[in-house]
């Protein structure tokens, strides 16, 4: 994830039909340094995530002679990729929605497809609360507290200094309350927590490594849910699904695996791509037992609540050419979902860290705070009195998934990546985006390449 990709995105202002653009999935399939092997074990893969789905798509390609398995635990394929679909007139991403860069295989896949992707607009303007007024970019580019933040939140990322949270650094930058909340959202709320909790040396370092490209993509026609269900059929075809892996045997060569019902698997090599969060709760316990550096990593790496409240509205109260609307109270940013996609007035909350910890305690009740909120920010009763339809995501209470997306924690969290990411007598593997140790963590793009570092590991073991 990276900062500054927010004020690159005005820069550009295209809409792009997806089947112009090269090169296409096949062509950038080509490009993939793996070695081809005639192996004939048995790999396990747990998680139909992007990692898990991509890994198992490789490994057809690249070990034709192996068997593959990919076991889910839930009843769907995609993990963080989730499509709503029939609440307005176009599919709202509850999970994943843009895509980081251009210079990567998920766009290539996606762009290969007929898929509308479009940028933010050059008369797209964002919106910010200062202490009690909604002001616009323009308007807010006068005012001390919104510079001190906005640039704050540009140079945290090239912080170099000591262990420091953002928060702490936004306030030696003179970053007061009335700024604060805003440069959450520019920061934690971005990163998938809040500014107390995320390191600066840390995201400096991981952003430092970004190398995807600085412009973000939506896609205006269709899921990408459909997309991976497009282009990914026949690993796709490999799922057992309903199956939830509790225990990973590795004593012996051949790895015994238990699921929830105690159905038993074998497997020669078996590659973990499930959330941070489900190895943090010990959701699957392993004999014998981690490594001590692994166990580590998983307790340090930080990753926690996150949600994704979905509002439609029978009126636009909001600016025609809004894009992002940060808030001052439990919601550090809206943005305009409809805008480019649909006629329906739909806004989405996205809300991480601890303010979404906060409103998952309030169960269907988060809808009348954030509603309280726009009121709030727009008038009384202009959002509450205009609300159609609501639909909670709330990612912690996902039993699967228990989370939002890994973040930097601390200065090293690199090498805390690089220890989860580590493979384990030749026997287990782990894939899945918070093991990405070159910055593109928390994104479908860098758990894909997560899913190739695996499998090219696994691949040259055979060479
Ligand atoms: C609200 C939100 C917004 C986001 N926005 C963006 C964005 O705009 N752009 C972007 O690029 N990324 C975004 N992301 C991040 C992106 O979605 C993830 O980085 C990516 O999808 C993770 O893929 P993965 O394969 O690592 O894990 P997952 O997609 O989580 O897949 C893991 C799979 O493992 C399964 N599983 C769990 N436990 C078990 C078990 N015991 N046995 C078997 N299976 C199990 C789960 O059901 C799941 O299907 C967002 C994420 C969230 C939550």
């Amino acid at each position: 994830m990276n900062v500054e990709r927010k004020k690159f995105i005005k820069t550009l202002a295209i809409a792009i039909p997806g089947m112009v653009l090269i090169p296409s999935f096949l062509q950038s399939c080509q490009k993939d340094d793996l070695p081809s092997v005639s192996w004939k074990g048995k790999i396990v893969i747990i998680g139909a995530g992007a990692a898990g789905i991509y890994a198992a798509s490789l490994l057809r390609q690249y070990a034709p002679n192996a068997t593959i398995q990919i076991l889910e635990a839930s009843n769907t394929f995609g993990g963080r990729i989730k499509a709503l679909e029939g609440f307005a007139d176009f599919n709202i991403e509850l999970g994943a929605e843009e895509i980081h860069g251009k210079k990567s295989k998920w766009y290539d896949i996606v762009s290969s497809t007929n898929a509308n992707l479009f940028t933010a607009s050059r008369s797209e303007t964002d919106f910010v609360m200062l202490d009690n007024r909604l002001e616009s970019e323009d308007s807010a580019k006068s005012i001390d507290a919104y510079v001190k933040a906005d640039d704050a939140a540009g140079t945290v990322v090239r912080y170099s200094g000591g262990e420091v949270s953002c928060e702490a650094y936004a306030l030696s930058q003179g970053v007061g309350s009335i700024g604060l909340p805003y440069f959450n959202a520019l920061t934690g709320n971005e990163y998938g927590t809040s500014a107390s909790l995320l390191s600066a040396p840390g995201v400096s370092a991981e952003d430092n490594l970004w190398t995807s490209g600085t412009a973000n993509y939506n896609v205006s026609n269709r899921s990408y849910h459909s997309i991976l269900e497009e282009k990914f059929s026949e690993a796709l075809s490999l799922v057992t699904y309903n199956t939830q892996i509790k225990n990973i045997d590795y004593s012996q060569s051949d790895i015994l695996l238990t699921d929830q019902s105690g159905n038993t698997f074998t497997a020669d090599k078996v590659i973990v791509c499930v959330p941070l969060t489900i190895l943090k709760a010990n959701d699957i316990t392993f004999s014998p037992i981690l490594p001590t550096s692994k166990q580590e990593a998983i307790d340090k790496i930080g990753m926690g609540a996150g949600m994704k409240i979905i509002l439609k509205f029978s009126t636009r109260f909001w600016d025609e050419n809004a894009g992002s609307i940060y808030g001052n109270g439990p919601v550090p940013e809206y943005w305009y979902t409809s805008k480019g996609r649909g006629n329906d007035h739909v806004l989405t909350a996205f809300v991480m860290g601890d303010k979404a910890s906060a409103l998952s305690t309030e169960g269907n009740n988060a809808v009348n705070i954030v509603l309280a909120d726009l009121d709030n920010m727009y008038g009384a009763g202009i959002a509450s009195g205009s609300i159609v339809d609501s639909h909670i995501e709330d990612w912690l209470k996902n039993p699967f998934i228990k989370g939002a997306y890994s973040f930097a924690s601390e200065a090293g969290i690199i090498d805390l990546r690089t220890q989860l990411a580590q493979s384990i007598n030749k026997q287990v593997y782990f894939a899945g985006e918070a093991t990405h140790t070159k910055g593109h963590v928390a994104t479908v793009h860098g758990a894909m390449e997560t899913g190739e570092f695996v499998v090219s590991e696994i691949l040259n073991e055979f060479v």
